[in-house]
């Protein structure tokens, strides 16, 4: 049985995320999405619990789809889990220039134990990121076209929340 490690930030979990789940889905016999605490974004739109929380909520049904959170290395979690590799997404050159300086290094840090399997975004995707959505969001347009309608009703309910506790 072969399991692989998607991790990312998620922040949130865009249609892109999706496709790439669903390749390696379609690859491996289980995929292990890890949602991290990024501590290069310091301000993120949902706590990593939230994160968690709606990308379980977005694959309850699948069996070979499990979602883990954590704050260390990729590949301890990847090795705790029993993943024989991460998985990661490709979308242009700079995100093959940056995927590949993390390859290596997570292949020097999990003593050769850890390879990285890149796949390639949809067409459709491409351009989609997670700070895209969080910026068309903030600018009041429909977000329907880059995530799942979860990600969408969880971000309006974040932002009533917060105008909540503004007007109090
Ligand atoms: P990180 O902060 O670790 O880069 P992200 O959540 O931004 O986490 O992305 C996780 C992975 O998904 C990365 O490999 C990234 O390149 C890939 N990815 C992001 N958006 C897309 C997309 N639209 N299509 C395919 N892969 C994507």
């Amino acid at each position: 049985m072969t399991k692989v490690l998607y991790p990312g930030s998620f922040d949130p979990i865009t249609l892109g995320h999706m496709s790439i789940v669903k390749q390696a889905s379609d690859l491996f016999d289980e995929v292990i999405i890890a949602v991290l605490q990024n501590s290069n974004k310091k301000n993120s739109f949902f706590t990593l619990d939230e994160r968690l929380k709606i990308i379980e909520k977005i694959y309850q049904n699948y069996e070979n789809i499990k979602v883990v959170s954590g704050s260390g290395a990729a590949v301890d979690i990847a090795l705790l889990h029993e993943c024989k590799a991460i998985i990661r997404g490709l979308r242009s050159l700079s995100d093959f220039d940056y995927e590949i300086g993390l390859a290596s290094v997570n292949k020097q840090i999990s003593n050769n134990e850890i390879n990285t399997v890149c796949l390639f975004a949809d067409n459709k995707y491409q351009f989609t990121s997670s700070s895209i959505v969080r910026e068309v969001f903030s600018l009041n347009k429909d977000i329907s076209l880059y995530v799942n309608p979860i990600v969408k009703e969880e971000m309006y309910k974040l932002k009533n929340r917060k105008q909540k506790v503004k007007v109090i």
